[in-house]
């Protein structure tokens, strides 16, 4: 493909990052685990950072410190990486679906509500796409009724809310690394929180449950091996460093593609600033009016394809997933997600991209949509 969806970008000094370390006897467990998290916590601008294997691991590690359990219910949204319910499910707690609203497809505050029963512990608040979640009313209605607050910003490292990092208002928060993401380790995530006993907790998780109390390794829990290698934090460390210019580049492609799009129709493009947020962008998603089906976008993406040209669908409704059924009570609960959710369509968004891949992207999307 010419124009992939996602690149990761990695240069000369990451590469000198990572050799150097296998030139070292510390492969895991060692000094860059400690750079890495001191680095994050600073960046995010929390007491505590604990590095994990990938994002998945931070979000279950979350659920497992807040002690949510057995028929705990966690309030999720629908339209997100399929990550955040499993994470709620691999502690058989239950994920409630709420819908999302249209402007910044986060998780819709006046619905909130309406879902917390007896039995809800917590929400997991998404920023999706890196664009910021309405903190201020969500962190009002987990304080009216007792509730926890994840944030999940796997999505969102460096978006910022009222002039602070996103991840740092919940009572914990995940990030994460993948390839596709703002910087990446190859695999790693993180959890980031103010709450030092839950950074303890999670600190043990990740490594079998083990306390160290004296020369006893005692493991006071069932843990795990969600460790993350002293090459994947090395590499974590490189890219931090120049994380204020990798956004800045994502930023500027964003706006290209604000533009460049302009004319065209028949998609609405997502907001480029809104008021008190500083977006952080992931990816760059556009939706097609509503005249478009899934099957006119499926054709759109084949199209593209044959041009080179790699688009994505980015996100299938959790709750309509095979592995969701019986947590979804019927169709079309989440009318918002499930509108939306037909008409997403991701554009190539990396920081190498040119203006001239952007106007081709572009051009080629008029095109196609007007042949419709
Ligand atoms: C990427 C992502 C994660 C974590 O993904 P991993 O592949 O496990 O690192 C979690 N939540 C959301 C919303 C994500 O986009």
């Amino acid at each position: 493909m010419r124009i992939p969806l996602s690149s990761p970008d990695i240069n000369e000094q990451d590469i000198e990052a990572v050799a150097a370390v296998l030139r070292t006897p510390h492969l895991s467990l060692g000094p860059k685990l400690l750079e890495f998290e001191d680095s994050l916590a600073n960046y995010i601008g929390t007491s505590n950072a604990v590095a994990v294997s990938s994002g998945t691991s931070a979000l279950h590690l979350c659920i497992r410190a807040l002690g949510i359990s057995n028929g705990d219910e966690v309030i999720v949204p629908s339209f997100a990486f399929i990550a955040v319910a499993n994470a709620v499910r691999y502690e058989r707690a239950v994920p409630v679906f709420v819908d999302i609203e249209s402007t910044t497809l986060n998780l819709d505050p006046e619905r909130i509500e309406k879902a917390i029963t007896p039995r809800t512990k917590a929400i997991i608040v998404v920023h999706t796409f890196g664009v910021p979640a309405e903190l201020d009313r969500l962190l009002g209605i987990s304080k009216r009724h007792g509730l926890s607050i994840i944030e999940d910003a796997c999505e969102a490292i460096g978006a910022k809310y009222g002039g602070r990092k996103v991840g740092s208002f919940g009572d914990v928060g995940t990030l994460a690394f993948y390839p596709n993401k703002q910087i990446t380790t190859g695999e790693g995530g993180a959890v980031v929180t103010n709450n030092s006993e839950i950074a303890t907790r999670v600190r043990s998780l990740r490594n079998q449950g083990v306390t160290v109390a004296g020369s006893w390794r005692a493991h006071s829990d069932v843990g795990y091996n969600y460790r993350i290698s002293e090459l994947n934090c090395a590499l974590g460390i490189s890219q931090l460093s120049r994380i204020d210019s990798i956004l800045d580049r994502r930023d500027s492609i964003a706006q290209l593609y604000h533009s460049a799009l302009a004319p065209v129709s028949e998609l609405r493009r997502p907001a480029l600033l809104l008021p008190d947020r500083k977006i952080s962008w992931f990816v760059y998603v556009v939706r097609l009016s509503s005249r478009f089906t899934a099957t006119h976008r499926d054709w759109i993406v084949d199209q593209m394809k044959v041009r080179g040209i790699v688009l994505g669908r980015y996100f299938t409704p959790i709750h309509l997933q095979p592995a969701y059924r019986t947590f979804s009570q019927n169709n079309s609960m989440l009318p918002v997600t499930e509108f939306e959710a037909q008409r997403t369509l991701a554009l190539p968004f990396f920081n190498q991209i040119g203006g001239e891949q952007v106007d081709e992207v572009s051009e080629s999307l008029r095109t196609l949509c007007a042949a419709i």
